[in-house]
């Protein structure tokens, strides 16, 4: 059972935000607010955008995502409607600004992509200070899988 069939179980079964089931994940970050996702979790349809929460085990470590309106996020994570909306506008603004870095390597570096001499060429005449210190596809490669990842997510 994923953490929406969970939600979704929970909420069939009459509980509301404010309760802990024993099944509960242990804590939840917020990564950011969508409006492509317009249902939360506990079942409020129609909402003109959801809080994205990663569920966390014990250790903190993410096990899973779910979406749900402002006010039962501040539920869930105990806390105000005000300090989501805080929390999710910073992820938000890191959130676009990590895609904007994405979209730029990948604009620059995309079109040499598996050209060798082309890419060094250009990453050298961007980063001269670099020469001698790095081979440049070494690093554009990485970069390049790192901004693929960060608009795949
Ligand atoms: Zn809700």
């Amino acid at each position: 059972m994923n953490a929406t069939e969970f939600w979704t179980n929970v909420h069939n079964l009459g509980f509301t935000c404010t309760e802990t089931p024993a099944e509960a994940p242990a804590a939840y970050r917020i990564k950011g607010t969508t409006q492509d996702i317009t249902d939360c979790a506990h079942g409020h349809t129609g909402l003109k955008k959801t809080v994205i929460l990663a569920t966390l085990d014990t250790d903190g470590t993410e096990t899973g995502i779910i979406h749900l309106g402002t006010d039962c996020a501040a539920k869930a994570m105990r806390t105000t409607e005000t300090k989501v909306r805080n929390t999710a506008a910073t992820a938000d603004a890191e959130r676009a600004e990590q895609t904007e870095w994405a979209r730029g390597i990948l604009d620059t570096y995309g079109p040499v992509e598996g050209d060798k001499r082309a890419t060094a060429i250009l990453f050298f005449t961007r980063n001269p200070h670099m020469r001698d210190q790095i081979r440049a596809s070494e690093w554009v490669g990485p970069q390049l899988a790192k901004a693929r990842a960060i608009l795949a997510a």
